[in-house]
């Protein structure tokens, strides 16, 4: 079995995976991590779940591990594109429980809070940004941030931010990007418009995909077809005959769920 110390990231980084508990590499990072590291560009197409986020920080933390450079103002070594806030936070997480070992700075930027306190948060500069799209165009038109001396672009679940309707400002913003730049993309699906924006931000990218055909082989899967109204009805149809000590049932909204957890209740 392959382990992490056969991918030879730098020490403070194995050390801050081995403490995050991770023994082996997941499937798309055995895949990922080594032509990454090599500094070519990536082409991912992968689920949340499948590890991803470790697939494109460790070895980005890896270059900055071996690399450190002083802060720039108002610039960012690597920016992390993601669709949503809470996908930008997590992201940020991920990249400071890795990068715990080493000194680094990371900050997160969405929309809908106040932006002075994020115009505070890049001045002096920052290792790792992660935005969302919209936010930090505010903030590049503010002159809070620059691109110009990234060295590293990451768009995570690229397919959803093309359906959040953010298609334009990345293209706005990948020109801003040195062109010399590495650059990653994941995505869990690749509909033509995106396979459009791949081919013209990613230079010679390793392809690397999930054989994503067959279920775990801990897990049952199966398939109701119901009409909106008979959803809830069936749902504790399921829960009555299955035996379980605790449940997870993911909905498309946050409205849903909370709808769904008091109809549950
Ligand atoms: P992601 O697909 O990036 O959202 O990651 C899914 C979950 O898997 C996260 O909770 C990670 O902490 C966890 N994870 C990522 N890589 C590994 C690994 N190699 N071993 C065990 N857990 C992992």
């Amino acid at each position: 079995m392959t382990t992490f110390s056969s991918l030879n990231l730098a020490e403070p980084i194995a050390k801050a995976v081995a403490a995050e508990g991770y023994e082996t590499p997941t499937p798309i990072q055995l895949q990922a991590i080594p032509p990454a590291l090599e500094g070519r560009d990536i082409l991912g197409i992968a689920q949340t779940g499948t590890g991803k986020t470790a697939a494109f920080a460790l070895p980005i933390l890896d270059r900055i591990a071996r690399n450190p450079k002083p802060l720039r103002p108002k610039s960012a070594r690597v920016l992390v594109l993601a669709p949503t806030r809470e996908l930008a936070a997590q992201i940020a997480a991920s990249f400071s429980a890795y990068g715990r070992n080493i000194r680094l700075s990371v900050a997160t930027v969405f929309g809908g809070v106040p932006i002075n306190r994020q115009i505070r948060d890049l001045a002096r500069g920052v290792d790792v940004l992660v935005a969302t799209p919209g936010r930090l165009i505010d903030l590049i038109d503010r002159k809070a941030v620059m691109l110009n001396a990234a060295e590293i672009a990451v768009l995570d679940e690229a397919d959803q931010m093309l359906d959040l309707g953010f298609v334009h400002a990345l293209r706005q913003l990948m020109p801003l990007l040195p062109r010399d730049r590495q650059t990653l993309l994941f995505s869990a699906t690749m509909p033509r418009e995106l396979r459009h924006l791949a081919d013209e931000v990613l230079h010679r990218p390793a392809v690397v995909e999930l054989a994503h055909d067959r279920p775990p082989e801990t897990i049952a899967h199966a398939v109701h077809a119901v009409q909106e109204g008979d959803k809830f009805a069936l749902l504790e149809a399921l829960l009555a005959e299955a035996d379980f000590r605790s449940a997870i049932v993911f909905t498309r909204t946050k409205h849903r769920a909370k709808r769904l957890a008091q109809q549950l209740e």
